[in-house]
């Protein structure tokens, strides 16, 4: 793929890298390259940040066909910089994109786009520990028209912003409220995808959990409200004597995450156990309660892994392991934020170095 590269007169100022938080920021280029029926993609361009404009009626506000992705760039002690699993995203923005009836970009051309805007931006990813530049690529249909329909244009943009630690001071677990109302996906809907639907719908369940001091909302699934999903963002995986459950992905209502799959690996190599399958939420807090519960957490791209230090369930609550980070948990985010930043061996080749 050929990238046609416009740069920014004036560069922005970097922000403090220890005040990043995360979004918040973004950096001073942006790739953008287009897609029509007759034509395919075009005009593959790594040109300055700034606004898009779009017709009040261009499709994606009425019926938000988007589909989105998440990956960072980490820079190593060595100062190399390097991207992980890359062609996973590119995959599994393709099978979001084909669920939503959109156009779907090549995995080489995926990697290649976001390898270009990195190198071009390379000063932005950050230095601080455990901070990186975070990649969100995007696509969306930009036909102007009220018809319900596949569009015949859409537009694929990547956009970069640096992100702080996700714990500056250490993992700190948080605290899960099951939702036993709303529900997030259903077989045969867009559970498995990055679609921005999901989370529009997801964002009430949000609200209701904050309101009674919880951070995150576990999912129960959409049938029965019985067994459990996943996370806001985060896959979740619960070690309950000795043994790893969580939700399996081959029904279509949980996100497959890269992350998700990297702790599998990892774990089957230390040789768990792993039941990826049904879990009801009564035998999770059944297990809380008869101190089989062991260790809770969330995986996913922003935080590696989240400890969880208690969940509730309607009026019944568990703590995990005294409200502290399990050993695994601790063990699990070090081995693989130690890939990421290129401080121990990648033995999997999991790490993309760009050169
Ligand atoms: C992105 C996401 C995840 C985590 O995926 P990773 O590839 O590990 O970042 C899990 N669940 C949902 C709903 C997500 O949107």
């Amino acid at each position: 793929m050929e990238i046609r590269i416009e740069k920014a007169a004036n560069l922005k100022e970097k922000p403090d890298e220890t005040k990043l938080g995360f979004g918040k920021y973004f950096t001073d280029h942006m790739f953008v390259m287009d897609w029509y029926r007759d034509k395919g993609w075009t005009d593959a361009r790594i040109v300055p940040y700034g606004p898009i404009s779009m017709e009040p009626s261009g499709v994606v506000l009425h019926y938000a066909q988007e589909t989105f992705e998440g990956l960072k760039a980490y820079r190593t002690d060595e100062g190399k910089i390097q991207l992980f699993r890359p062609d996973m995203n590119a995959k599994r923005m393709q099978r979001s994109n084909e669920r939503l009836c959109m156009p779907t970009v090549p995995v080489e051309d995926f990697v290649q786009a976001v390898e270009e805007l990195v190198k071009v931006e390379q000063d932005w990813v950050p230095h601080e520990k455990d901070t990186s530049l975070y990649i969100r690529p995007f696509m969306f249909s930009t036909e102007a028209s009220l018809g319900v329909h596949m569009a015949d244009s859409y537009c694929f943009i990547i956009i970069l912003s640096p992100v702080g630690a996700y714990y500056p001071t250490g993992l700190d677990p948080v605290k899960i409220l099951v939702e036993d109302e709303l529900v997030r996906a259903v077989k045969g809907g867009t559970g498995f995808t990055k679609c921005g639907g999901n989370y529009a719908g997801s964002i009430l369940g949000q609200i209701k959990a904050e309101e009674k001091g919880y951070t995150q909302v576990l999912w129960l699934d959409g049938e029965e409200r019985k067994y459990v999903e996943e996370v806001g963002t985060m896959n979740i995986m619960f070690k309950i004597d000795g043994e790893i459950y969580t939700a399996a992905i081959d029904n279509g209502t949980v996100l497959a995450g890269v992350t998700r799959d990297s702790m599998l690996t990892i774990l089957r190599d230390w040789g768990y156990t792993i039941h990826e399958g049904r879990l009801s939420v009564d035998d999770l807090m059944k297990a809380g309660h008869d101190g089989t519960l062991e260790e809770v957490f969330g995986t996913g791209t922003a935080a590696v892994v989240s400890p969880v230090g208690e969940l509730r369930y309607k009026d019944d609550v568990v703590q995990i392991g005294d409200g502290k980070t399990g050993e695994l948990t601790q063990k699990l985010y070090d081995t693989l934020t130690g890939i990421q930043w290129g401080r121990i061996e990648d033995k999997y080749g999991w790490t993309y170095t760009l050169d």
